[in-house]
Formats: structure tokens, sequence, C-alpha cells
């Protein structure tokens, strides 16, 4: 990036997150801390930054301010090296084939949200606003691309996977839940918001 890019950069990601701005006007070494960001960033494209801004805004949790140049840089060389691999999808006899059947190599899955979780808890699983699903980075090697997201604990999350009915669905996590040793029963630590 340009200084000009960076200038663009900054002002969009000052768009997502309003107080970023305040945050580091009020760091008493606000300049040298603004040297560093631009040199974190200096190798990454507007453009990836720019998609790297809004996926940080739609994150699960919020992020530490003084973190967020690192994390932008981070998903900008993720986004560069996804570039430079072939697909990873290989073809044996023309069907593809992948090397992780959960996220057919894409790097996310989807799974329950906490509030899902803690209202097939209580019973509630079903009724208005309980169900809602969210994505997490595999724990296969593909997602180690999806880094800024929650990894995915098989002993902890359940797979939102399309079932006869939707009722199926909810019934297996209620399942799920309903199985889980009490001292995971606490969800707060790990679960996806
Ligand atoms: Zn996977």
């Amino acid at each position: 990036m340009t200084d000009d890019e960076y200038g663009q950069w900054y002002r969009n990601h000052v768009a997502h997150f309003p107080e970023f701005d305040a945050w580091a006007a009020r760091k008493p070494d606000a300049d040298a801390i603004t040297a560093v960001w631009r040199r974190t960033l200096s190798r990454a494209s507007l453009d990836d930054a720019t998609d790297a801004t809004i996926q940080l805004y739609g994150r699960d949790t919020q992020s530490p301010y003084g973190r967020h140049a690192v994390i932008v840089a981070g998903i900008c060389r993720d986004q560069e090296r996804r570039r430079r691999q072939p697909s990873r999808s290989r073809y044996v006899d023309g069907e593809p084939t992948y090397e992780c059947l959960r996220c057919l190599d894409q790097g996310r899955v989807s799974v329950w949200r906490r509030k899902s979780m803690d209202a097939a808890r209580n019973g509630t699983l079903g009724e208005g606003f309980t169900v809602y699903t969210c994505a997490v980075a595999c724990d296969c090697r593909a997602g180690e691309d999806h880094g800024w997201l929650t990894r995915y604990d098989p002993a902890k999350m359940l797979l939102c996977t399309p079932r006869e009915s939707h009722e199926a669905e909810l019934q297996e996590l209620r399942d799920f839940v309903a199985a889980m040793p009490a001292k995971t029963r606490e969800p707060q630590e790990w679960t996806p918001n």
C-alpha cells in the first residue's frame, strides 16, 4: 500500500470501528503506533486490507484495537497465499476428492451458536430467536487459512448438518447438549456467540 492507499484503508477501517480513531489518538505515542501499523500493512494491497477490515468487523468477538493492524495483515497474507495455491480439489475417476470431507477443503464449517446450545439446554430450542449458526475454522489444514475464526472443536461444538427435517436438526443439537459432560456444559469459554 502507498501512503495514500493506507490513508484510504484507515478511513474505511475507522468507518467500521468508529472508536478506533479516538483510541489511537489517546495513545501518548500515537505517531509511533501509526508508523508501526503503516509498516505492518506495507505489503498488503488496499483491496485485501479493505476486505480484511470487513472480515474483522464481522467476527464474533471484538479484538483489541492494538491488535487490529496485525490481524488485518494476517488476513491479507492468508488471502495472498490462497490465491497462489492451486485448488486443493483433485479428481479421481472424474469425481472430486477432498483432503477434508468435513469442510470439503473450504476451511470453514457451520456450527450451532451458544444461544442455540443454551436454548437446547433449557428446553426452548425452536422457539423464536433460538436458532442460530455461525462459521468456525475447520480443524483441518484448510482451516488454517481462516485463523481469525474460532477453531472447530468436535467435543464442544456441533456441526449444523442438513437433515431430513428442521426438527431433526434441532433434535440432533438437543441430543448433543444432553450428552455433553457436565464440566464442558458452561459454554462461555469457547462457544462462538
Ligand atoms: Zn476441513
